[in-house]
């Protein structure tokens, strides 16, 4: 990954402060943009990095965004975001069972801002986040932004991307001050069910860690898989749970950037604050589109749009499947991702080129079959390649057999197998 921004520019005499040179560019935008450039240029690539389903934003949304814009609805709104989304938010958030009042819920930029919010309003310099590897890219950087560290924990080989309690609980120290959770996982597509994490929460209970819980692709669950709130497990769990979400994944609404975090009041409270200073609201048009799409009856067209994606999720399983030297790890049954382990090409070459990490398996991917994958190194997850099935069926299908027509025709090293 570049790391252009993390160098002072040399013919700048402003000096970044440390915490700004820490961060690098997004790895999955930076992908991305690779992508789109080579796309800008004619080449046919198709785009297996994409964080977003492949829809356009719900009608109902639009709609009402225009609405607010022709009755002149475009003055800072309370900083907590306007009453009616909060409420439908809140609705909307408890259908998995949970007991979130309006006032309860802060609307956000995104569920980006919501989680670094959380993550300001929780941590203190030298504080341990422990999360389940593998994560999702910004997470790290989130937790350092805000003087923290994330300490993964990885799941035992062939345990299906997940972990257990006892290995979270082993990893507990005296700086441990929060669990992150994010259930549907990206990068992994895995879903935790209920009692694999009732039994990562009690660890949080028993060890009075705040927990924060993202369940942005929580509309996102296929086959026999249900979504499960983590402050709906109990109590317990939800008074010390801020609970992350939006509208960007359902609705396909990633470029409205409306989020939220429901919390605890006081911690709802102290969010609002930090937010009236930094953002004073999200945009007003947006939360009135979020608001559009909150209180349509979307029942119809939102399971049509699950069962798409999980024809495309089940068209990628089962397509890769054929692929000797790729294998899809866990079981992928939520988010629009799916990890697969590329260790088994390593040794083999392609345009002169030996692969040797997951890395290279991605950069000759997009250079030799015009695919682009994430390699997983950013995910914790350096053997393998993220792949997202959100692109129409044609372009997956497309995209599925030049992989494999890649991995048919890699080369062997000499002396290497
Ligand atoms: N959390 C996870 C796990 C994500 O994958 C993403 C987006 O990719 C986000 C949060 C951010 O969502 P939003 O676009 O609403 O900021």
């Amino acid at each position: 990954m570049s790391t252009e921004t993390s160098t002072p520019d040399a013919i700048s005499p402003i000096r970044l402060a440390r915490r700004a040179t820490q961060v690098p560019p997004s790895a999955t935008a930076a992908l991305d943009a690779q992508a789109k450039a080579l796309i800008a240029r004619g080449v046919d690539v198709i785009n297996l990095t994409s964080g977003e389903p492949a829809f356009p934003t719900v009608e109902p949304a639009a709609q009402a965004a225009l609405d607010a814009i022709a009755t002149d609805f475009t003055r800072y709104t309370p900083a907590a975001g306007i009453l009616e989304l909060r409420s439908a938010a809140a609705n909307f958030i408890n259908r998995h069972g949970t007991t979130y009042e309006p006032g309860q819920v802060v609307i956000t930029a995104g569920a980006k801002q919501a989680l670094h919010y959380a993550f300001t309003t929780l941590i203190e310099p030298g504080d341990e986040i422990l999360i389940p590897a593998p994560y999702w890219v910004s997470y790290p950087h989130l937790a350092a932004l805000a003087g923290g560290t994330l300490v993964p924990v990885q799941p035992a080989p062939d345990a299906g991307l997940k972990v257990t309690a006892d290995q979270l609980r082993a990893a507990v120290t005296d700086r441990t001050r929060v669990l992150l959770l994010n259930n549907p996982a990206n990068p992994s597509g895995v879903v935790y069910g209920r009692t694999e994490l009732a039994a990562l929460v009690q660890v949080a209970i028993d060890h009075d860690l705040a927990i924060i819980s993202d369940e942005i692709c929580d509309h996102w669950v296929f086959g026999e898989s249900a979504h499960v709130s983590v402050a709906a497990l109990s109590p317990e769990a939800a008074e010390r749970t801020l609970t992350i979400g939006g509208v960007s994944k359902t609705f396909a609404m990633t470029g409205w950037r409306i989020g939220w975090v429901a919390a605890p009041t006081p911690v709802a409270a102290a969010i609002t604050a930090i937010q009236s200073h930094t953002a004073s609201a999200p945009s007003s048009i947006s939360q009135k589109a979020a608001l559009g799409a909150l209180t349509a009856d979307l029942t119809t067209e939102l399971e049509y749009r699950r069962s798409e994606l999980d024809d495309r999720r089940l068209t990628t399983i089962k397509a890769l499947a054929n692929v000797p030297g790729i294998r899809v790890d866990g079981d992928p049954t939520g988010a629009f991702f799916l990890l697969a382990d590329v260790s088994g090409a390593y040794g083999r070459t392609s345009a002169g080129r030996t692969i040797t990490s997951a890395a290279d398996f991605a950069e000759l991917l997009l250079a030799e079959a015009n695919v682009a994958v994430v390699p997983g190194a950013d995910f914790a997850a350096p053997h393998h390649a993220r792949i997202s099935y959100t692109v129409p069926p044609h372009r997956l299908e497309e995209a599925l057999a030049r992989i494999a027509a890649f991995v048919d025709g890699l080369g062997r090293a000499s002396g290497r197998i």
